[in-house]
């Protein structure tokens, strides 16, 4: 069974405010005779699910097109956080040992992505460091950001970098049962590119 934890992709989805949003150009259109349909999509990299590239808030940081794909497929662990809107997640939050080298955590504080609430959770260095100790390479949030949304010195991205581990934003986890899965979400090969959508899915994994 796959559970899709990307939202749609449309004019709807909000973006962070001042991103670019995604919206479409026909360039062509079967319905006005053409003979076929052709689109143009324009939107931030930093659309729905998406992964971000260290050179999204470190100068000279690798591009997504070098971010290594083994971090984005493979073992996975689902867990719901009990934290409040606006706060940090801390390691006493997991309340349990991660069981997987990748790890998403449901916070339900961004519940809707046609909405963009800015009080949401982020993680804490803290958290990064602990994650690290425990072998994750890969953390992913329901929220836009794992910072919180006045960030500007960026901590818990700085600190996740600082671990090699890499990140996933803007995932929809609400229908998603706490447990192991396979997670498969690549960001595309965008070179120079600070991040890309990727489409994030989850498999159950064989018992
Ligand atoms: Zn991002």
């Amino acid at each position: 069974m796959l559970y899709d934890i990307s939202p749609p992709i449309s004019p709807n989805l909000e973006v962070w405010p001042g991103d670019t949003p995604p919206s479409r150009e026909v360039l062509l259109d079967m319905a006005r005779g053409a003979n076929l349909t052709l689109s143009t999509l324009r939107s931030s990299v930093h659309v729905g699910a998406h992964a971000d590239a260290p050179s999204h808030f470190i100068e000279d940081g690798p591009s997504i097109d070098l971010c290594p794909l083994e971090d984005y497929i493979g073992p996975c662990e689902v867990i719901r956080v009990r934290v409040g809107r606006g706060e940090r997640i801390l390691p006493a939050h997991l309340g349990r040992a991660v069981r997987a080298e990748r790890i998403l955590l449901a916070t339900d504080t961004f519940p809707d992505p046609a909405a963009f609430n800015e009080d949401f959770a982020a993680l804490s260095p803290e958290l990064a460091d602990a994650l690290h100790a425990r072998g994750v390479r890969l953390v992913g949030l329901d929220t836009p950001s794992v910072d919180l949304f006045d960030s500007k010195d960026l901590p818990a991205h700085k600190a996740l970098l600082r671990r090699r581990i890499a990140v996933l934003e803007g995932l929809v986890l609400r229908a998603v049962p706490d447990g192991r899965y396979e997670l498969i979400a690549l960001p595309l090969p965008l070179v120079g590119f600070d991040g890309s959508p990727v489409r994030a899915v989850l498999r159950s994994a064989p018992l």
